[in-house]
């Protein structure tokens, strides 16, 4: 499976959910490849550090002879690789400008790869252009997380409509793996009506697992580690290990 995780809204909880749902699976015994494709290369700092990193996911898609496959790290994690970014991917749009496979290089990159990770996560940044539409053109499943704020169904139609386009020719078996609410204050009514909200409008499509907000999930990248380590017995763990047990439910129920 290649799970794109993607909302072109900022800060709602995509790469927090990229790197903990990447641990989880690699922690399962599956082996994992985290691909970051934001250039604030969040997801990477959570478990490399950059200094380390000559070559990124730039390099591998804007340059046809660069394979994916060098660019990739190991990390600490047993059975987890990231395929780091760098700030430069923020000029990847314009470098491919007029290429006419500008859309299908991180597939055709994950081609070349083969069989070797089964499991990818990918984790988008907050825009729906170039980079995360090639996310969605390589992937098999998307997720979307939202936040459970009073704006939280804001742009969702344009991220739907995107995901329809990308259906219509590239890429007609992506499926909506599912709507993630995060940061949710369990307390507060407004919290409560959100869900709701969103349960209306997503209906069966939203996770039972709920994303509690956790100040523990906030400092976790800054140690370089994934909630699993960094506090094994906080919500977030709890939270991030069912989202785990509910991503793999769906992709077996679906291929069975
Ligand atoms: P961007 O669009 O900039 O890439 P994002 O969608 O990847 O943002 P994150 O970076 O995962 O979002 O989260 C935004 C901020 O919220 C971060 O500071 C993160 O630590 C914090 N955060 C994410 N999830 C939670 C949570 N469940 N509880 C508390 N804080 C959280
Ligand atoms: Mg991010």
């Amino acid at each position: 499976m290649i799970v794109a995780i993607a909302n072109q809204k900022g800060g709602v909880g995509k790469t927090t959910t990229a790197v903990n749902l990447a641990a989880a699976l690699a922690l399962r015994g599956r082996k994992t490849l985290l691909i970051d494709l934001d250039p604030q290369a969040n997801s990477s700092i959570s478990f490399l550090d950059l200094t380390t990193v000559q070559k990124s996911t730039y390099d591998a898609i804007g340059d046809t002879t660069c394979s994916l496959e060098s660019i990739i790290k190991e990390t600490t994690v047993p059975n987890l690789w990231v395929a780091p970014a760098r700030i430069a991917l923020a000029k990847l749009e314009s470098r491919l400008v007029g290429e006419l496979d500008a859309h299908f290089r991180l597939k055709d990159k994950l081609a070349e790869l083969g069989s070797e990770y089964p499991t990818i996560v990918i984790d988008c940044p907050p825009a729906l252009g170039l980079l995360t539409v090639n996310a969605l053109v390589a992937a098999t499943h998307i997720l979307i997380p939202i936040q459970s704020s009073y704006f939280a169904l804001e742009g969702t139609d344009d991220l739907l409509e995107t995901i329809e386009k990308v259906r219509l020719r590239p890429n007609p078996t992506l499926r909506i793996l599912g709507v993630l609410i995060t940061m949710h204050d369990r307390r507060t009514a407004l919290a409560r009506d959100i869900r709701e909200q969103i349960q209306r409008v997503f209906g069966s499509k939203v996770f039972k697992t709920v994303i509690a907000k956790s100040v523990r999930l906030e400092e976790s990248p800054a140690y370089k580690e994934s909630i699993f380590t960094f506090a094994p017995d906080s919500s977030g763990a709890t939270d991030y290990y069912s989202l785990c047990e509910e991503v793999i439910e769906r992709v077996e129920a679906r291929t069975s």
